[in-house]
């Protein structure tokens, strides 16, 4: 017997799942019990939605239509609370994905310590000062994601990148792996305050139509705000500058790294299709809301990219932009050939980005016991530490 098509619910919208139920010949608002069932409910499969009749359910089945639920292969929980998923799609491939408990870097989920302070900010206004928030800490937690299995942008300090690009992934199964860990943490926006931030293995902007879709299905489906999203792209410009017109958009995070090509260039060998001079004008013309800023995110390598003429060359980039800077002492890991700076050289960097008028957060490491930190991220269950359940 042929293979029936496989279609998960996971990764359609209304529209998709409107004409779905349609060619069933079941009437309107079944379509409605179905997304509602998957993207709010969480069901794991078809037999679960009990709101729908057991014909319909047939049906369903007979047409090869499944929820589409990635499975979680496996947990490591860190001691500060984060956990690294390995999550698992139909045909076997499996991606990771973090989720960071309370306490975490708000708008960009960025774990700093600052993270919290660095969101009151953007809502105050930059000549304002933050004000405190009540119970800030009340469920504020924040789930990375991945938008391919493995990446191809070879940067030279990630070691996603030692993977190569094995497949993108599709909107259903980027929507998939926040289903999953919600489930998995039993909690649910809009009720509990989650961040997202496609920061996970891959580079969103080049799989481009996928990430757009599913960023729009956690907003219209899932229930999560634009503004609680935050996607970083390591500087793909002809995406930026379609980004910029995307009726539901995230908000927008620059990988920038180093502060002059020639550097850039050895770090991230992409910067010799899209070099700083393109970057930063696709930066500059992108079309920001109201109290909305970009990120600049600085990994910091010791001895590398890391000293105080450096820092002064980011100024300069970034003079005059509504922009903030996230920096990131190296997460060391085996194949990565940079060292991590100390805590003093990266306090020096950020105090002259702050002289300068620009805010730069550090970030605080996550997970990485686990190797759940930024750029840890390999899909290797090998170098990990026992898993925890
Ligand atoms: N491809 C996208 C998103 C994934 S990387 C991008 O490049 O932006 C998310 C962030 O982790 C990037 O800012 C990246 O520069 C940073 N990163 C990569 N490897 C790292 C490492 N070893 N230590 C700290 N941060 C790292």
């Amino acid at each position: 017997m042929a293979e029936l098509p496989q279609i998960s619910v996971l990764g359609l919208d209304r529209t998709e799942l409107a004409s779905l139920v349609d060619t069933l010949g079941e009437p309107a608002y079944r379509a409605r019990q179905l997304g509602e069932a998957v993207y709010r409910q969480r069901a794991e499969s078809m037999e679960e939605i009990s709101t729908l009749s057991r014909e319909l359910r047939g049906k369903l089945a007979e047409k090869g239509v499944s929820v589409g639920l990635p499975r979680i292969e496996k947990r490591f929980v860190s001691q500060d609370g984060t956990v690294r998923y390995l999550i698992a799609f139909a045909d076997g491939q499996s991606v990771e994905t973090v989720w960071m408990p309370e306490g975490d870097g708000g708008e960009a989920g960025d774990g700093s310590e600052a993270g919290e302070v660095a969101e009151r900010f953007e809502e105050a206004g930059p000549n304002k000062n933050p004000k405190p928030r009540q119970g800030q800490n009340q469920g504020r937690s924040t789930i990375c994601i991945s938008s391919q299995v493995g990446c191809a942008v070879d940067c030279q300090f990630c070691l996603t990148a030692l993977l190569g690009v094995k497949r993108n992934l599709t909107a259903g199964e980027i929507v998939g792996q926040v289903c999953a860990v919600l489930k998995d943490q039993n909690v649910s926006p809009p009720e509990d305050r989650i961040n997202l931030v496609f920061m996970g293995m891959g580079e969103p902007f080049l799989n481009y139509e996928n990430f757009v879709k599913a960023a729009r299905l956690l907003v219209e489906e899932v229930g999560i705000a634009e503004r609680r999203m935050t996607v970083s792209t390591a500087g793909i410009v002809p995406r930026i500058h379609d980004f910029g017109g995307e009726a539901i958009r995230p908000k927008l995070a620059i990988s920038l790294n180093a502060s002059n090509d020639a550097l850039r260039t050895r770090l991230m060998p992409l910067n010799k299709k899209w070099n700083l001079e393109m970057l930063m004008a696709a930066a500059r013309a992108y079309p920001l809301r109201t109290r909305e800023w970009i990120t600049f995110e600085y990994v910091l390598l010791g001895g590398v990219n890391d000293a105080p003429e450096n820092a002064k060359e980011v100024t300069e980039l970034l003079r005059g932009m509504r922009c903030k800077v996230n920096l990131i002492a190296l997460n060391p890991g085996p194949g990565i050939d940079f060292t991590t700076p100390d805590t003093e050289r990266v306090a020096a960097f950020q105090k002259i980005l702050r002289d300068a008028g620009i805010p730069a957060f550090v970030r605080r490491p996550r997970g990485l016991d686990i190797y759940a930190g930024c750029g840890q991220l390999k899909r290797t269950v090998e170098i990990a530490t026992a898993p925890a359940l």
